[in-house]
């Protein structure tokens, strides 16, 4: 990267490494220099491309303006779910559901961190991060560094298909999608309702749903996702969202303005551990809700977790899916992995018979024992019983 780039020969020692600048790297990078305690920290920031493009969009729900409210294109107040002839718009009060582009984020935090002198950037392919001991050395073609501190998102999509095949003893679904970002010549969307889910879609191989995310009233981003075993090729997502808009759609022209493609891991599964002094963050340090495939929002608690605790002189702890709300994730796993249930009748019950609040407090990890009461009391206990049972039995 430009003015502050180096290409180190020998091996230069840092206060902190960052090794992958996507959304968990920088997101850390950003927190660090709003510390008033960490900010002048020597840090080196490693990625094999600092050249972003606007590669995925980024939905969550917040209770409050959070740090990047001043990136949010878009905000709803109302969501809405949908199967066969049952339909539901819930208000999501006191939520917002909310949408930050992919770009804006990245070159929000890159313009931001060039201010400092004390951040050096490497755009390199990192081929090790080893320790021995106290420190990590990261190393790359043509250089390495070292330090105490570095914190890992690299995750490369090979190694991921990897473990999704090999024989993890948890389930292991991907979710999928494409997602065309769509602009009509008339007005055809209620801007005000994002449609979370509409199972109005084949569910015979896959609990599959389409997510329609209204920007005004004749743009939307629209994306097929499927929770399953396989990824599909880009052409079967292609005729599902063309048959999808010309049926709800029909006869109105349509331009498509942006594509984005998606696999998220959807397991209970490690994908690794933080070994001091080597610490994992983001989709590598299994950030990602394994029931839902949300990950911004535990980003942004891990990266507040471990800047907390680097400021009080603490050994960063990455973890932010605790044992309660991650053995819930893992029996709704086994159910779809399995085929115990379809999806679309889990997630139709729980929206049907609770309100949005409570749903996001449940999927943010945060709600109270009597509001997970309230969620599993929508779901069938036949079903969900003798699946928690054995999630149980293979943890013992
Ligand atoms: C298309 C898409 C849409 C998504 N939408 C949402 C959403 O709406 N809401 C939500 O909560 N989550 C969403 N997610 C899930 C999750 O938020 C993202 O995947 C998130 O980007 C994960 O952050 P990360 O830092 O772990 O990985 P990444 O953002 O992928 O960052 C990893 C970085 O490592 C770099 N890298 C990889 N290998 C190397 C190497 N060998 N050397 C150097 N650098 C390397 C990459 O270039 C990249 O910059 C989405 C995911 C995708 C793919």
């Amino acid at each position: 990267m430009d003015n502050n780039s180096t290409h180190l020969q020998q091996e230069l020692t840092y206060d902190i490494i960052i090794a992958g600048a996507g959304c968990a790297g920088l997101s850390l990078l950003y927190s660090v220099l709003q510390s008033p305690v960490l900010k002048g920290s020597k840090i080196l920031v490693l990625d094999k491309s600092f050249e972003k493009s606007n590669d995925r969009t980024w939905c969550f729900w917040e209770l409050n303006p959070g740090p990047f409210q001043s990136l949010v294109c878009k905000q709803w107040d109302h969501i809405s779910i949908h199967k066969a002839s049952f339909s539901k718009e819930l208000a999501t009060a006191p939520y917002s559901y909310k949408m930050i582009q992919g770009l804006d984020f990245y070159n929000h935090i890159i313009q931001y961190a060039k201010q400092f002198s004390n951040v050096i950037w490497e755009e390199a392919v990192v081929s090790s991060i080893e320790t021995d001991g106290d420190f990590a050395t990261v190393q790359w073609e043509g250089g390495k560094a070292k330090s105490n501190k570095v914190f890992s998102s690299i995750l490369p999509m090979d190694t991921l298909y990897t473990i999704s095949q090999s024989n993890i003893s948890k389930p292991f679904l991907w979710q999928h999608f494409k997602g065309l970002l769509v602009q009509f010549e008339s007005n055809v969307f209620n801007p005000g309702v994002a449609r979370l889910m509409d199972f109005n879609v084949d569910q015979k191989d896959a609990t599959g749903f389409m997510y329609l995310l209204p920007l005004n009233e004749s743009k939307a981003l629209v994306e097929y996702t499927l929770f399953s075993k396989t990824i599909l090729p880009t052409q079967a997502y292609d005729i599902v969202l063309e048959a999808y808009l010309d049926k709800h759609y029909p006869n109105m022209p349509y331009q498509i303005l942006h594509e984005e493609l998606g696999a998220i891991p959807m397991t209970t599964q490690a994908f690794a551990k933080s070994n001091v002094p080597i610490f994992v963050i983001g989709t590598l340090g299994n950030a990602v809700k394994s029931s839902t495939g949300y990950a911004f929002h535990f980003i942004q608690e891990q990266v507040k977790q471990i800047v907390h605790q680097l400021e009080n002189g603490a050994e960063p702890n990455t973890e932010v899916h605790y044992t309660r709300h991650q053995f819930y994730d893992a029996v709704l796993l086994y159910i779809l992995h399995h085929n115990l249930m379809e999806g679309s009748e889990i997630f139709k019950r729980i929206f049907e018979k609770n309100n949005a609040a409570t749903i996001f407090k449940f999927l943010s990890n945060t709600s109270n024992l009597w509001e997970d009461i309230q969620i599993m009391r929508s779901l069938p206990t036949k079903i969900f019983l003798p699946a928690a049972i054995k999630v149980l039995a293979r943890r013992s």
